[in-house]
């Protein structure tokens, strides 16, 4: 636990929850990583969509739903600034229409939080920007269990001729070694695909529970499958906000029905309490297509589940 007494969320009690600037859950701006444990940050990259774009929105989006969340989590039970220190760490510098400069670019701007100490959340983006992350991630960490919360598999070897899109960043994890597939899982996969062989990529590489099966299985045993498969390594979890169903996350870029609510997601969250977890995203949030803010919410509190275990985590 580090000396975190300024690093916590304004007091609602002296400052209204509408008030303050929107940063993610009233907490401190602060680019100085002594003393932080954790730190949310923005990804506003989308360059890497292949259908709708808008996700350079989302951490603007997440940040300003996260403001009614409250430090205390009584599910687990922990007092969340009470273990570890928490910031907003801003954005991370990208270069809009150039995918191959804002991959340089997030990579770099990650690597010094990774490098620290500090635990990240990172708030984007299209899914391409977990790639540059992972880099950052494996630079410090080496190769880490992915847990992925996806409708897709995001495996293609490219798209219209590029290599890079929201479609191929774990293939392009996988070719560079910075992931360790033996304890991998990607969970949610659903919806129609171009062949028979699409399925079987995931299923090659990684521990897979579709969409069908966690509709069989249920959460329990679910949880119980992505921790054995992890083990006690480190663990980077990325949350692709079109796990969740559209009627519960209509704010995202290709959207996937048969998915799961809002409850089912806190609770797979919740239930990975104790991994070793170094880093976590949630990504693909469009505020553009986000009637009544429901996405940026659920992504919001989706973040305060990362925030809890984060906690747990530090908590001695
Ligand atoms: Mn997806
Ligand atoms: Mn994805």
């Amino acid at each position: 636990m580090s000396d975190h007494s300024n690093y916590r969320p304004l007091d609602a009690m002296a400052y209204p929850r509408f008030a303050g600037i929107r940063t993610f859950m009233r907490l401190p701006h602060v680019t100085d990583l002594m003393g932080v444990d954790m730190a949310v940050v923005g990804v506003p990259f989308d360059t890497g969509g292949t259908f709708r774009v808008g996700a350079r929105f989302g951490p603007e989006g997440i940040r300003q739903h996260s403001m009614l969340l409250r430090p205390y989590h009584p599910e687990h039970p922990i007092d969340i600034f009470k273990q570890c220190a928490g910031v907003d760490y801003g954005d991370l510098p990208v270069t809009p229409g150039y995918l191959p400069e804002s991959h340089a670019q997030i990579e770099a701007g990650a690597r010094p939080l990774f490098a620290a100490g500090v635990i990240p959340i990172f708030l984007g983006g299209d899914h391409s920007v977990s790639l540059p992350l992972l880099r950052a991630a494996a630079a410090t960490h080496g190769p880490v269990a992915l847990i992925q919360f996806d409708s897709h598999g995001d495996l293609w070897h490219g798209y219209f001729g590029g290599k890079d899109t929201h479609g191929t960043p774990f293939r392009r994890a996988v070719e560079e070694g910075l992931l360790d597939t033996t304890r991998s899982s990607q969970v949610g996969l659903r919806g129609s695909v171009y062949d028979q062989a699409d399925m079987a990529m995931s299923q090659e590489l990684f521990h897979v529970v579709t969409a069908v099966e966690l509709h069989e299985i249920g959460v329990k045993e679910t949880i119980k499958r992505i921790r054995q498969r992890a083990g006690h390594g480190p663990v980077y979890l990325t949350f692709d906000i079109d796990f969740v169903d559209p009627a519960y996350a209509p704010g995202t870029g290709t959207p996937e029905v048969g998915g799961f609510n809002g409850a089912q997601c806190l609770q797979l969250v919740r239930g990975l309490a104790g991994l070793n977890f170094i880093g976590f995203d949630v990504v693909e949030v469009m505020p553009a297509y986000d009637p009544a803010h429901i996405t940026s919410l659920l992504a919001a509190n989706i973040v305060y589940e990362f925030m809890a275990l984060i906690a747990l985590q530090k908590q001695t």
